[in-house]
């Protein structure tokens, strides 16, 4: 989630800004199975979101792990009771933390933001906050997969544009892709 909100940002999609309006963060939620509660994203969510996803962004980018704990845990204790253990559909404890009511979308997902990148600085590790490997993407992710080898914020994308630069470079083609007023 984490990953995804910080890659909408237009200084890392060359497409430009992917939420330029409330239904485009409507969407979005939508994609990841969060629902504001029925109602619809407003442009002052939109506005919050929009700076949520800056602070997030310094968060992945700090290179001081203390700094880190310490900003995660403030995105939690923004709207965030708990934590308490509530039984998974599997019948499993799983942590769970709680929001206060009435708060907003942004603070919302301040909370669910924070609370995944703790977990992820406990039982994984600080290095697991990284750049995009792609010399053309300023992109960052966090990598939860086991074993933990990511190396691109948006793996087809990113990868695939890194095996296109490459393979270009190993087998150039001539007249292909040429620029300037020599093209007809
Ligand atoms: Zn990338």
């Amino acid at each position: 989630m984490a990953t995804d909100l910080v890659n909408t940002s237009p200084e890392v999609r060359s497409a430009g800004e992917m939420l330029p309006d409330p239904a485009a963060l409507a969407r979005f939620l939508a994609d990841h199975d969060l629902h504001s509660g029925g109602r619809t994203p407003s442009h002052d969510d939109l506005g919050q979101v929009l700076a949520l996803r800056q602070e997030v962004r310094a968060i992945l980018e700090s290179t001081d792990e203390d700094h880190v704990a310490e900003q995660a845990g403030a995105l939690v204790g923004r709207a965030g009771i708990g934590p308490g253990l509530h039984r998974d559909a599997d019948g499993r404890w799983q942590w769970h933390v709680v929001t206060a009511p009435e708060v907003s979308l942004a603070d919302e997902l301040a909370v669910l933001i924070g609370v995944g990148l703790l977990a992820v600085l406990r039982t994984l590790s600080h290095d697991r906050f990284r750049h995009c490997a792609s010399p053309v993407c300023n992109g960052m992710f966090v990598d939860t997969s086991r074993a933990g080898r990511r190396r691109y914020c948006m793996p087809d994308l990113c990868g695939n544009r890194l095996n296109v630069a490459n393979h270009r470079a190993r087998h150039p083609v001539p007249d292909a892709g040429k620029e300037g007023p020599s093209a007809t």
